[in-house]
């Protein structure tokens, strides 16, 4: 088997065929990654025979399902390197993640005239969040250049700040591009001028092996369903003090300490943000799905899944009628253009070959500007993709380049 081939699983993923059995070509698991069996017999069970709520423990069912909740959190803190599991608040997924940060620590520490910077490949799940707080607080937002090749221009951001920045909001991997932040060098500038890192983790969480000690951001978001996981749950990471200074963004059950009217306190983080009752079933499955990315070997993936879009990038430059998009060495994310055909027309006529693409603006339509086209053809990579998927994609772009003359 080849180096790019050695992670694939596709018998583990039953989301990985036709409904009438023949292997489906799934190039979309950027957009959401399919499901092992083990995480869906996880939530299976979950939702079955060991379902309870939580935090309701007189009943033996019930603490056992706060245990199964509980320990998600910790398996979570491990995987990502971080200080301990008080520092993980489950949210439903990377969006709110962000709109949490950006209410609840953005309302609390942001000012008229304060900035806060964002790159031009960012999804609109790290730019509108940010929109919406500087309008209530009278903060500006700045835009950080990419480099020729699509990365976020570093040196760019080194000019951009000033003291008054208090926010740098960035993407760690483009989901639309795959390029990959140097998120050290990232955070050491940000810090450089006492701002907060904020890393939009949900390309790279599924696609690394993850050290928030490392990293030295402030805060990391990431989506459970791109991770193998559930939809429906996603992870905010925190440092522990600033999680400790921020206020609570949503009011109800689970996040208090005690309750009147008048006066309410609130619980210490993270139940402070996990208003309500929470999602239990979910929070499992993502555990079962941590614990199947971890089998294969989270500091695999990323090179299992470059070397998939460099041989992409190779066989679709060989075509001559195709516009490539982003940095030459990426994680396993390629965008590209054909000559006079609209990504949509793709993929359309890819459908029908059983391949699935991303064709659209992908949720970042300032990037789209800046390229120039309305939307791009998106190929991306999970960790059962390989070859056959390849060669599939190929042969239907080759259709399609017929088809349209
Ligand atoms: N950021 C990036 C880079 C993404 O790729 C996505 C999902 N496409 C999001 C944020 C939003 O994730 P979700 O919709 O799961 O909240």
């Amino acid at each position: 088997m080849s180096e790019a081939g050695v992670l694939s699983r596709k018998a583990d993923f039953p989301g990985l065929l036709t409904a009438d059995g023949r292997p489906w070509h799934y190039l979309d698991t950027a957009a959401s990654a399919q499901k092992p069996q083990k995480v869906i017999d996880a939530m299976t069970r979950a939702l079955g025979e060991d379902y309870a709520t939580v935090h309701r423990g007189v009943y033996g069912r019930s603490a056992q399902m706060t245990l199964g909740y509980e320990a998600a959190r910790r398996r979570v803190a491990e995987f990502i390197g971080a200080e301990g599991e008080d520092e993980i608040v489950f949210v439903r997924g990377a969006t709110e993640g962000i709109n949490l940060v950006a209410q609840s620590w953005g309302a609390a520490n942001l000012g008229e005239g304060d900035r806060i910077v964002l790159s031009m490949l960012e999804h609109h799940s790290n730019i509108v969040p940010w929109q919406m707080i500087a309008e209530r607080t009278g903060a500006e937002i700045d835009v950080c250049p990419l480099t020729e090749d699509g990365r976020i221009d570093l040196g760019a951001l080194e000019a951009i700040l000033t003291p008054r920045t208090r926010m740098v909001a960035l993407a760690h991997v483009s989901n639309v591009l795959g390029s990959v932040l140097d998120a050290r060098a990232a955070a050491d500038l940000a810090h450089s001028v006492g701002a907060k890192l904020l890393l939009d983790g949900c390309q790279s969480t599924p696609r690394m092996a993850l050290d928030m000690k490392a990293l030295a951001c402030d805060f990391y978001v990431f989506s459970g369903h791109k991770l193998y996981g559930p939809t429906g749950i996603g992870v905010l990471w925190g440092r522990k003090a600033l999680l400790e200074e921020m206020p609570p963004w949503q009011g109800g059950g689970a996040m208090i300490d005690k309750v009147a009217f008048d006066g309410t306190t609130y619980a210490p983080p993270p139940q402070r943000f996990e208003a309500g009752t929470p999602m239990i079933t979910e929070a499992i499955a993502l555990h079962a799905a941590i614990d199947y990315v971890a089998e294969q070997g989270p500091d695999r993936l990323f090179a299992h899944e470059a070397a998939l879009a460099r041989t992409l990038r190779e066989e679709l430059r060989s075509l001559n009628s195709v516009t490539l998009f982003g940095p030459e060495e990426s994680a396993g994310i390629v965008s590209f253009a054909l000559q006079g055909v609209h990504p949509h027309d793709l993929g359309t006529i890819l459908d029908e070959e059983d391949v699935a693409i991303r064709a659209g603006h992908h949720c970042a339509q300032p990037l789209m500007e800046h390229l120039g086209v309305p939307a791009t053809a998106r190929a991306s990579f999970g960790l059962y993709s390989d070859e056959s998927d390849i060669a599939a994609l190929l042969r239907g772009i080759e259709r399609t380049l017929k088809i349209f003359g």
